[in-house]
């Protein structure tokens, strides 16, 4: 079981959207720096530890200099990625360039910033010396293919576009080292949102193998496993987290009894945690505006799936509580949905809650990764703002809503009022 909470009163949030009118996404600095300290005291003593936080899952500078001040270093997948993790202070080895499909300038990016850029396919070792050369330091992703099952978001890894093959990635780090590469890292990420410690460490061990066969069949010495993302958050209070030390404990005995006896230690272990970091630290706040009563009973809130995309893109869930109402019995069953002109714009389906009047706060909660980053401006909805509870207790915006002015910002203007036709 995991409590679902919230951190504001009903008259607090009161008061605050006087300030912020609603929606608007709101974090948690003391739950995400505590959720860090978490992180830190569980893999902290492996070898060359770094925790690359996917700035996809939260891509806003305030919440990457947090994190920066935590320790953690970030995993970027393209320019405007690269630009937010040097904008918080992140440099150098601290980033993973963990992209796919990648275009030459934003290797080149990655490549000034002294970033690790870590392959995603064999073509790209020609692609990267031609266009911005092989640098020192390297790592490849490692795609296992049927020797591995995925999950729902990312599939299984044989259907997944991502990575080498065992094959290639065994052909590549040679070629790399007659290139000039004289440091290497090995990468996988091969499920999202997993929840099973099992899972992780069975990644961890796939990981650990490998290395030991590239060192025997190739002589290169793997510097660092990268075991990437993934790692699941209890969206359902019926979920139960992953428990870090648990985890961390896996991973180390996997790497007794592989790492240390073919000699392969010290081996840096790096991760790329998102969801895990940020995800129960955020909600988006929304107000109920209608009631509609057809043929099920529906509430309108004031955001939509322009500013929340999970539910509609994967059918995923995420806990509903209504501000003041935390105790008051599920007495009525609605679908809680957005204004977009699409029938997929739906937060819950069918789902049990207290009686909602107009107004009400409806909190959405576990917003706080792969929420607004995921946001899009359909049917000209314009995203919402974002707002962080300090740990002081004082609340700043930390980036502004969205207005028409910049919806409109990549169009000219007096191109338009010159197009007669
Ligand atoms: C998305 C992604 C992550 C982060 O995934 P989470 O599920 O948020 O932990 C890390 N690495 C790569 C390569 C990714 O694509």
């Amino acid at each position: 079981m995991t409590e679902k909470t919230f951190p504001l009163s009903k008259e607090q949030l009161e008061e605050l959207a006087l300030r912020y009118p609603t929606p608007f996404y709101l974090y948690d600095e003391g739950g995400i720096r505590k959720n860090a300290g978490e992180i830190n005291r569980a893999f902290g003593a492996f070898p060359g530890f770094i925790e690359h936080f996917a700035v996809k899952a939260l891509p806003n500078p305030f919440i990457l200099k947090i994190l920066a001040g935590e320790g953690f270093g970030a995993d970027c997948s393209s320019h405007t990625e690269l630009l937010l993790a040097e904008m918080a202070g992140i440099r150098g080895e601290k980033i993973m360039f963990t992209s796919n499909e990648t275009p030459a300038g934003e290797y080149r990016a990655a490549r000034d910033l002294g970033a690790v850029i870590n392959l995603d396919d064999f073509t790209h070792i020609d692609y990267l010396e031609r266009h911005a050369g092989i640098p020192d330091l390297i790592s490849c992703r490692y795609n296992p293919g049927p020797l591995k099952s995925g999950n729902a978001i990312i599939g299984k890894p044989e259907e997944a576009k991502y990575g080498f093959t065992r094959e290639q990635i065994l052909k590549a780090y040679p070629l790399l080292a007659e290139k000039g590469a004289r440091r290497c890292g090995l990468h996988a990420m091969v499920a999202s949102n997993e929840l099973s410690l099992a899972y992780h460490v069975e990644t961890a061990r796939m990981l650990f193998e490998l290395a030991v066969e590239i060192k025997e069949k190739t002589g290169v010495r793997i510097e660092f496993a990268n075991l990437g993302g993934g790692v699941g958050i209890p969206y359902r209070p019926e979920d139960r987290g992953v428990d870090y030390r648990e985890l961390a404990r896996g991973i180390e005995d996997a790497y007794r009894k592989i790492v240390v006896p073919a000699g392969l230690s010290p081996l840096g272990i790096r991760i790329e945690w998102g969801r895990a970091v940020t995800g129960p630290c955020g909600w988006l706040v929304t107000r109920a505006i209608h009631r509609k009563s057809i043929y099920r009973e529906y509430i309108g809130l004031d955001a939509s799936m322009a500013d929340l995309m999970r539910p509609a893109l994967y059918g995923a869930y995420h806990h509903i509580t209504v501000a003041g109402k935390e105790n008051a019995p599920p007495t009525e069953t609605f679908d809680v949905v957005g204004s977009l002109c699409e029938n997929n714009d739906k937060f819950a389906v069918q789902r049990r809650l207290p009686k909602i009047d107009m107004g009400d706060f409806v909190i959405i909660h576990d917003a706080g990764a792969h929420g607004r980053a995921m946001g899009f401006n359909y049917n000209g909805k314009l995203r919402c703002g974002e707002l962080l509870l300090q740990s002081g207790g004082t609340i700043v915006q930390i980036r502004r809503p969205e207005t028409a002015g910049d919806y409109f910002s990549t169009l000219d203007k007096t191109t338009l009022d010159n197009f007669k036709r």
